[in-house]
């Protein structure tokens, strides 16, 4: 019986979890600090004050992208419309109905029984497999601390405060050969051994902008905040819009310094990436063509629309140059970047010396890792981190993606 691991319990690993059950793979490990797969997630949308989900119709957990929340939502309100505009690549279920689905989904679906509380340190090919090596919390400690806001994932500048505490691993007994061992005396963790390995570890950290590191003035906008009287908003993608929007409607003055004009689509990755003879086109690409397109993808955007644009018609907004006097200053400036603010991915790329590409791990067109998978145990990697394979990973849909690519080897090797 293959052992199947997820590392990283948000929603990308939830999702693969979900995938994998419904293709009948019962045994399955999860490594996460967290049983809710929604926390790091809620914490975030609670943070700008997230209403609506940002993605239209498949903004949801399940497995298929059909039919998602709208039958639920019709249902309830008995009322087509939700169907509609589902189908019209129109629907944006709530916040509210999101997070209600997705507990639901996690007390069915047994999830939190499979939930390990370790965080991994290191992933190592073995012979035929890997070993997952867990990380050490402190002595005589296997338990894992709540991370609450300022944990691990929400730290500014990718400091990840666990990033300094690991040790290195032990292995359990003589079972994995080419793994080395560690002398005696040591504050072991046993590494457990796993031949279809998905890593979903999601963002390393929040960016903020060097020069405002130290200002008392200045949070992210992925961290909780209320408005102070004039607010200056740094950023220029959908962050940065919801809190022009929600500063403003808080009746503040707001400032937005961007380094460059906000660019309007209507989905970050615009929807050729989404289908299949647009990636395969974006696959085909030479590795250079490929970075320079995800770059471009993923710059800063956010919708069209007079939603929008009719509160920055009041006289309180304004765009300025530089940061300025204002009392708060509001970073809108997203995540660290790159597999390198990761220290399992870091690890992994310099352990296993994997190709990479500027900033991005080069994954086989199905989220694997190329050379860590063969006909007998796969490394697939899910979330932000499988860019180079789904442009749109850091979606609930490219969750999808990546776990249907690792749910078919896990099930046909
Ligand atoms: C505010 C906001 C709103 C969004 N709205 C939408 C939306 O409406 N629709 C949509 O499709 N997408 C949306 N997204 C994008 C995307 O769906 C989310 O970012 C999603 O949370 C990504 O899930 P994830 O599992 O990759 O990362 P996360 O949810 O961050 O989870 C990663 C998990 O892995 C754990 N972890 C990290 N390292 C390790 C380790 N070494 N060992 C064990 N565990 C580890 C972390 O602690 C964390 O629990 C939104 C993103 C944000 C920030």
């Amino acid at each position: 019986m293959s052992r199947v691991a997820i590392v990283g319990g948000g929603l990308a690993g939830f999702v693969a979890y979900l995938t994998l059950r419904r293709a009948g793979v019962e045994d399955v490990t999860v490594f996460a600090p967290e049983t809710d797969p929604a926390a790091a997630w809620r914490r975030r949308a609670a943070a700008i004050r997230q209403t609506h989900m940002r993605s239209e119709s498949d903004g949801h957990c399940l497995p298929t992208s059909f039919p998602g929340l709208a039958v639920r939502d019709a249902r309830a309100r008995r009322s087509l419309v939700p169907l509609v505009r589902s189908v019209c690549d129109r629907y944006h279920p709530t916040v509210e109905d999101f997070l209600a689905h997705v507990e639901e989904l996690r007390m069915s679906s047994g999830w939190s029984e499979r939930v390990v509380p370790q965080r991994i340190a290191r992933v190592s090919a073995v012979d035929g497999a890997f070993a997952l090596h867990p990380s050490h919390l402190g002595p005589g400690s296997n338990q894992v601390p709540d991370l609450g806001v300022a944990g691990r994932g929400d730290t500014p500048l990718g400091s990840a405060p666990f990033a300094a505490r690991e040790s290195p691993s032990a292995i359990e007994g003589d079972s994995m050969p080419g793994v080395p061992q560690l002398g005696p005396g040591s504050d072991l963790v046993p590494a457990r051994r796993f031949d279809h390995v998905l890593l979903a570890t999601g963002h390393a950290g929040l960016a903020m902008p060097e020069e405002l590191c130290g200002d008392p003035r200045a949070v992210h906008s992925y961290a909780p905040h209320e408005y102070a009287e004039s607010v200056c908003v740094v950023g220029a993608g959908l962050a940065a819009a919801t809190e022009w929007r929600n500063a403003l409607a808080a009746g503040a003055r707001v400032i937005s310094v961007r380094r460059r004009e906000p660019q309007r689509r209507p989905l970050n990755v615009p929807r050729p990436y989404l289908s299949r003879r647009g990636l395969s086109s974006f696959h085909r690409a030479s590795a250079d063509h490929r970075a320079a397109t995800l770059r471009e993808l993923l710059a800063p955007s956010y919708p069209p629309g007079r939603e929008w644009d009719a509160p920055l018609e009041s006289g309180r907004f304004s765009v300025e140059a530089r940061v300025n006097g204002a009392d708060q200053v509001v970073c809108a400036t997203g995540f660290t970047r790159g597999y390198e603010h990761d220290p399992l991915l870091r690890r992994l790329v310099e352990e296993h010396e994997l190709a990479t590409a500027d900033r991005w791990i080069a994954l086989a067109p199905d989220s694997t890792v190329p050379g860590l998978t063969d006909s007998s145990r796969t490394l697939a990697i899910a979330g932000v981190a499988s860019q180079w394979a789904y442009p749109a990973a850091d979606t609930l849909m490219g969750a999808r993606y990546a776990a249907h690519g690792f749910v078919s080897r896990c099930r046909t090797r």
